[in-house]
């Protein structure tokens, strides 16, 4: 077994056409997040979890956002790539857990369908929590989402 954690934020961007999609699902009418990719925190978070377990560091070294390629890349397809890469290390997930961090928009109406498409993703039972940070700090202010990830794997 390994388990393993990652961590995202991002900050709501400046271009009011830029569509907010968090774990693959795309939040009507909600400002979207600056970022090289999508900034999907959730799948960014996940990601990171996963590449953690298996110890082959994090999405910047794999997927560099100096690299043109990646350029509004869809995260899910990032998600997809590390799960690959995870199980050409012998390691399969077993689940994981996120919890987001967000004041606004209100995401409960969108994490059934964030769930669904992660954990076809993974493979594995995913679970995803919405949570506000109570007028506390830069999220407190809606200044951007963050995502904490937690994820189990076993050897195949
Ligand atoms: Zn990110």
């Amino acid at each position: 077994m390994r388990i393993g954690q990652g961590i995202d934020i991002h900050r709501f961007s400046e271009d009011p056409h830029r569509p907010l999609v968090l774990g693959g699902v795309v939040i009507e009418g909600a400002r979207g997040l600056g970022g090289h990719s999508d900034a999907d925190a959730v799948c960014h978070a996940l990601s990171d979890a996963v590449l953690g377990a298996v110890g082959l560091g994090d999405l910047g070294r794999h997927f560099p956002d100096t690299d043109p390629v990646w350029e509004g890349a869809n995260s899910v397809g990032l998600l997809t790539e590390v799960v690959r890469m995870a199980r050409e290390q012998g390691f399969g997930c077993v689940n994981a857990d996120c919890t987001v961090v967000a004041d606004a928009p209100r995401l409960a109406p969108y994490t059934q369908a964030m769930i669904d498409r992660l954990t076809a993703v993974l493979g594995a039972p995913v679970s995803v929590k919405a949570t506000r940070a109570e007028g506390l700090g830069a999220l407190g202010r809606a200044e951007g989402i963050a995502c904490i990830a937690i994820v189990l794997l076993e050897q195949l």
